[in-house]
């Protein structure tokens, strides 16, 4: 099966979404994540989350609550990702070395 990922950004990071395991999925629990603790970003449209705005209204009103993804790992089928820069760990990292 060919692989799609479905991307976009919020405030600090972005969400990774790969389509091909979604079409596995029995229960779509992302969209129950969201629709829980988020602020109603994700839909399914042909059998497939994706974001209910444009990507640049999803930025602001993300709520970072990272939910989609716990309740994607735990209930759905991993398709899900999140991706957090952790701002200054590199910097942090280099001190603890001198
Ligand atoms: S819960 Fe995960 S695998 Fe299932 S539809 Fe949502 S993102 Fe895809």
């Amino acid at each position: 099966m060919k692989t799609r990922v479905y991307k976009f950004s919020f405030r600090t990071g972005e969400v990774s979404i790969d389509h091909s395991k979604c079409a596995m999925c029995k229960n779509y629990a992302c969209i129950k994540a969201d629709s829980l603790f988020g602020t109603g970003l994700l839909r399914i449209e042909a059998g497939k989350p994706v974001l209910t705005t444009n990507s640049e209204d999803a930025k602001r009103l993300c709520s970072e609550c990272l939910a989609c993804e716990l309740y994607c790992q735990a209930y759905g089928n991993a398709g899900l990702h999140i991706k957090l820069d952790m701002l200054g760990l590199d910097e942090y990292r280099s001190r603890l070395k001198t």
